[in-house]
């Protein structure tokens, strides 16, 4: 076979442990998951009553255009439908963005660490990529900029970072992006902007800075992974040369409907908000309490630094039915990053913690 170059470097997307697998291996514990930022408090009740009303007709193809989809969110948004693009899932996204804009011969910019598939689809589509270590878990803005050149096409900053959960303020990224070259494409990507406590809209960027995209999803606090439903916010010309890229039936209907009933319930996205902060908050007291490190979150997660091989501590809690996310998949080989879940489940978290601290002081 004659393959790109490139593909000999890559390798496919390691996922966290599902439930099902961990059934089959360890079967005294109920298993909870917590290793992929999902909602555990599921999906709105809207989506519920959709789900069981819908009437079939999965023999024809979808809206190519989501259109319902596209004017609920442009009305909640307050933007021209014109504005966004849909896509199966913000992954997609990434990679019509790679695919439209990185080829050999261009850099694109990025932290690290940070979410793996900016720098996977950049590194198949042949293109440089120039990764700024994070300072204490934030990215690192300067070094980014004087990263920039005539070559660089795309500059990726997730906000908040995953894994860290760290947050940059409006009045940073405003300050950054003015320093940006304008024929340079800035994607925020949003994934976690719903449990963002702090202040203000990055959508009133977007008409200061028409070279910038906002990414987001129905992935996390909507609660419908598997529906994989994600979207971008930018200029109408730049989501027109996109929507080039973009495959016609990208999103299927039941994906479409069940995001289009989720963004009309806003409650429920305030609730989870609540809920997911008061939870993140006890984590904090907990880490406090027995000397761990950890970063300020503003996602429905927290990297915990154990000082110790965070492989360990994940295969610890896997033991007690506990799934998380090992650090040393994410860059932190010390870290474990967890997903804030029900309360009881957090307990049960924190619980097992405490008895793999005590364990090991024991062990010396
Ligand atoms: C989960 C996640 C995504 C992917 O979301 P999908 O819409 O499910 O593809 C994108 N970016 C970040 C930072 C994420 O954590």
């Amino acid at each position: 076979m004659k393959w790109k170059e490139q593909i000999h470097q890559l390798h496919a997307y390691q996922p966290g442990k599902s439930i099902a697998e961990v059934k089959t291996h360890h079967t005294r514990h109920s298993i909870i998951k917590l290793a992929s930022n999902e909602n555990p408090y599921g999906y709105s009740l809207k989506v519920d009553h959709m789900l069981k009303e819908f009437g079939g007709t999965l023999n024809i193809y979808p809206d190519g255009k989501a259109s319902k989809l596209r004017a609920e969110t442009a009305s909640l948004l307050e933007v021209d439908p014109n504005q966004l693009i849909f896509t199966n899932g913000t992954d997609e996204l990434i990679q019509i963005i790679s695919r439209t804009l990185i080829q050999p011969g261009k850099n694109t910019v990025m932290a690290t660490p940070t979410f793996s598939q900016y720098k996977h689809n950049a590194v198949l589509d042949g293109g440089e990529v120039r990764e700024i270590p994070l300072i204490d878990g934030i990215h690192d803005l300067d070094r980014m900029l004087s990263a920039i050149d005539e070559n660089t096409t795309v500059v990726w900053v997730c906000n908040p970072n995953n894994p860290t959960g760290t947050y940059i303020t409006i009045e940073k990224l405003w300050t950054f992006l003015k320093k940006v070259p304008n024929d340079v494409f800035v994607v925020l990507d949003e994934a976690y902007f719903e449990y963002v406590e702090q202040p203000g809209s990055t959508i009133e960027l977007l008409e200061d800075f028409p070279n910038v995209m906002i990414t987001r999803t129905f992935s996390k606090i909507y609660g419908l992974a598997s529906l994989r439903v994600g979207y971008g916010i930018s200029s109408v010309d730049i989501i027109q040369k996109l929507e080039a890229a973009r495959p016609p039936f990208n999103t299927n209907v039941l994906g479409q409907m069940a995001a289009a009933a989720a963004i009309s319930d806003q409650e429920f996205v305030k609730e989870c908000f609540q809920k997911n902060a008061a939870e993140r908050e006890k984590y904090y007291a907990f880490c406090l309490e027995n000397g761990l490190k950890f970063y300020l979150s503003e996602g429905n997660f927290v990297l915990i630094d154990f000082k110790w091989d965070g492989e360990e501590v994940t295969n610890f809690l896997l033991e007690k039915g506990i799934i998380v996310r090992s650090g040393k998949q994410l860059g932190f080989p010390t870290c474990v990053r967890i997903t804030i879940g029900l309360t009881e489940q957090n307990e049960r978290v924190r619980e097992a913690i405490k008895e793999f601290i005590k364990e090991r002081s024991m062990n010396g």
